[in-house]
């Protein structure tokens, strides 16, 4: 069954055919608000493709799950040093 990270819909995104999450439970990447990401991030530290993801969620935007290892606070703050980097 496909996941978000499995959904592969251009070239670009083939990566998401290595996605290691594919092989375990998609519910521990999307947590309940206060939930743990231990389990999620556990998982993206062996992920071959972590790089591929992170990069991905950031240029879409993903608001919610975690994606290459980073929680949606985590990316935003990642977001904002990227800006600031760029900007100085
Ligand atoms: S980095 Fe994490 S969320 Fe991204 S594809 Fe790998 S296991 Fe899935």
């Amino acid at each position: 069954m496909p996941t978000p990270w499995t959904a592969v819909s251009t070239a670009d995104e083939a990566w998401r055919l290595d996605a290691l999450c594919a092989e375990t439970d998609p519910e521990a990447f999307f947590p309940e608000k206060g939930g743990s990401t231990r389990e999620a991030k556990r998982v993206c530290a062996g992920c071959s493709v972590r790089t591929e993801c992170l990069e991905a969620a950031l240029t879409n935007d993903e608001r919610f799950g975690i994606w290459g290892g980073l929680s949606e606070r985590e990316r935003r703050r990642l977001r904002l040093q990227r800006r600031d980097t760029i900007s100085a």
